[in-house]
């Protein structure tokens, strides 16, 4: 008897971790058929320019919502596929969906609107990132400007794994934009060392500066170093019509956030992307 209190007393206390560990499990299980089935997607929220005028690029964001664990944070998911082995298959389908969208925009003569893509850490120390993502944009015919990394401070700091990729990249023409800027420790050798072409200012950073003296000072100092570096620079977690005011009056060009578009699948993007060419004319 004591045995089974003990061990449903286990049960109680590890449900969240049980609960966690049966999501990996199951997520590394069905995560080659999701890839093989399509049901993954990639969602693409909108970077405005013209202080949230004009959209001037595109975020690809996974989605997966698994049919028992609903939606995987793409954190998780990006964990499962590296357990699983998928991590290369991973990058080209999300790869794949980037290059549609980056077609489909030239072929509505929007071929100026620029389209990122995340690359993890792990992702870009343990595949062929540069060779992978080159050859099939020159395979298919697209301008490799068009396309932006994002990376993240972790990615540089990793020099030897990630170096040499990175250079390559940036080297052929694509664009490297610096993620999550300025919760890291050493983002001002990262800036350099990486020759970023754009900065993102970490949305904890963002929201709701309107009313926190610090945020806006630290946002105000970001906003300065990409001017003296000549670097754009993007603030993420716009949530606010008054945050996005404070933004523009402190001269922030280009912004991301609920306030001024969700993630949403590339149809819906598309269409948002027409109204809106729409009604400026
Ligand atoms: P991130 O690259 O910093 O992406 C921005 C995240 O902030 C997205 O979350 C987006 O949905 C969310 N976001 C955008 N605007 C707002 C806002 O106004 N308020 C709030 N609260 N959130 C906002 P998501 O899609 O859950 O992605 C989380 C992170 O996972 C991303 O952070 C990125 O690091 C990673 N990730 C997403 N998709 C991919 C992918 O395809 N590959 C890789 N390697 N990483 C990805
Ligand atoms: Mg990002
Ligand atoms: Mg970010
Ligand atoms: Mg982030």
């Amino acid at each position: 008897a004591a045995k089974a209190v003990g061990r449903n007393r286990f049960r109680v206390f590890d449900e969240g971790l049980l609960r966690s560990l049966e999501m990996r499990r199951d997520c590394e299980r069905d995560l080659s058929r999701a890839l093989a089935e399509g049901t993954l997607a990639v969602w693409f929220q909108p970077i405005f320019g013209q202080a949230g005028r004009e959209v001037a690029g595109l975020e690809a964001l996974v989605r997966w919502h698994h049919p028992v664990h609903g939606w995987i944070p793409p954190g998780d998911l990006i964990a499962a596929a590296s357990a699983a082995g998928l991590t290369e298959s991973l990058l080209r389908f999300i790869l794949e969906q980037v290059c549609t969208m980056m077609l489909t925009l030239r072929a509505r003569g929007l071929g100026d609107v620029r389209v990122a893509m995340n690359v993890s850490p792990r992702e870009m120390a343990q595949i062929a990132v540069d060779e992978i993502v080159l050859g099939r944009l020159r395979a298919l015919g697209l301008p490799l400007p068009m396309l932006e990394i994002e990376i993240t401070e972790e990615t540089a700091l990793d020099i030897e794994a990630t170096q040499g990729k990175i250079a390559a990249l940036s080297q052929a023409g694509i664009r490297l934009a610096l993620d999550d800027f300025g919760v890291g420790y050493s983002a001002l050798a990262s800036l350099r060392a990486l020759r970023a072409d754009r900065i993102k200012i970490d949305r904890s950073l963002v929201t709701g500066l309107t009313a926190v003296d610090d945020k806006r000072g630290l946002v105000q100092a970001v906003l300065g170093l990409g001017r003296a570096l000549g670097l754009d620079v993007v603030a993420e977690g716009v949530e606010t019509a008054e945050d996005r005011a404070t933004l523009e009056a402190m001269g922030c060009r280009f912004m991301q956030g609920y306030h001024l578009g969700r993630p949403a699948p590339a149809e819906a993007t598309l269409r948002m992307m027409a109204d809106l060419q729409a009604s400026a004319a």
